[in-house]
């Protein structure tokens, strides 16, 4: 396995590494095994959520793995349930405490609430803070539209350093890499290989499978690589952050294993033409806690 992997420097300065391992949807009886094997397999970036319910387990992980902290970057997002300056503050502490860790590396919003978007700033304020008093080296945002950007910016003082979107072969999400060009942002993608796709109804928009979709199984044949190391490669050979999850360790091990070759540019403009336009995910306009009241218990 290859150890040089590549980084990306976010607009405060902070590098960090482009590819990192998620856990959404990882039982957290599950968690402290795929996280150890991914760190031992050489992830250093864990991203997890105050909403996904295992953050303890990867701090354990993270104890366990006998790596120094400062080598590993911990990412994880507050809730919408403890959006407002008040409840933000305590959000933030819980999952400092749940993690067990002095500061993470990257904090976000989990997602703009646009019909509440003092609500939002409020939390997002307490994570500038956060900054301020070295418990985040970083803060971001998860889910946000360039118009969403645009009413943050208008009322905060730190940029956020990444946007985390769905972000997939299938859903390229243009406007939004654009509007983070233009504003320093780093993409951060999620469901990078399209599992919004194979998890959600049938039903759901969107065009089934991209690991089976020819342009990226050719692309796999050509390079004797497997078609989501492709799809990975992708995202790092355009300047993104990417986030695959697994719970298998074979996996775990092959979504890091693509540090030894590049895709080709007229490669990434064929993948870049299978965008539907259509997301997979929750459209993050409609998203409140009165639409969506999972609430986070931070007892
Ligand atoms: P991914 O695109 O990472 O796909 C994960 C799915 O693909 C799982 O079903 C996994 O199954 C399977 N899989 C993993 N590796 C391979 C492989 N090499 N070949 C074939 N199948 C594979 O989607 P996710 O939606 O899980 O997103 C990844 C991460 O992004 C999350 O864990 C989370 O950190 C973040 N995220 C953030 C969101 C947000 O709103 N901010 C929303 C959704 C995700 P198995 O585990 O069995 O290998």
């Amino acid at each position: 396995m290859t150890t040089e992997q590549t980084r990306l420097t976010l607009n405060n300065g902070l590098e960090i590494p482009a590819l990192g391992f998620g856990v959404f949807q990882t039982p957290p009886d599950d968690t402290i095994a795929a996280v150890t094997t991914a760190i031992a397999d050489g992830y250093r970036l864990i991203d997890t959520a105050a909403s996904y319910g295992n953050e303890r387990e990867v701090g354990e992980a993270i104890r366990r793995s006998g790596v120094d902290r400062a080598e590993l970057f911990v990412e994880t997002k507050l809730w919408i349930s403890d959006y407002g300056a008040d409840k933000a503050q305590v959000g933030f502490d819980a999952s400092l405490r749940r993690l067990g860790v002095d500061y993470v590396d990257v904090y976000l919003l989990h997602q703009p609430t646009p019909a509440d978007f003092d609500d939002t700033i409020a939390a997002y304020q307490v994570a500038e803070k956060m900054v301020e008093a070295g418990k985040a080296r970083a803060i971001g945002v998860s889910n946000f539209s360039p118009d969403h950007l645009t009413r943050l910016l208008e009322k905060v003082d730190v940029v956020p350093a990444i946007n985390q979107v769905e972000l997939h072969p299938y859903f390229t999400n243009a406007t939004v890499q654009h509007a983070h060009a233009t504003l320093g942002i780093v993409t951060q993608a999620w469901s990078p290989i399209g599992g919004i796709h194979r998890y959600r109804p049938a039903d759901a928009p969107g065009s089934g499978n991209v690991l089976e979709n020819p342009t990226i199984t050719d692309l796999a044949d050509k390079y004797g690589k497997s078609p989501a190391q492709v799809v990975l490669r992708w995202h790092l050979d355009q300047g993104r952050s990417a986030l695959p999850k697994s719970v298998n360790p074979s996996r775990i091990a092959e979504n890091i294993d693509v540090f030894d070759f590049a895709l080709e540019p007229a490669e990434l403009a064929a993948i870049d033409a299978l965008d539907t336009g259509l997301r997979g995910g929750p459209d993050p306009e409609q998203l409140n806690t009165r639409t969506f009241p999972f609430a986070v218990d931070n007892s």
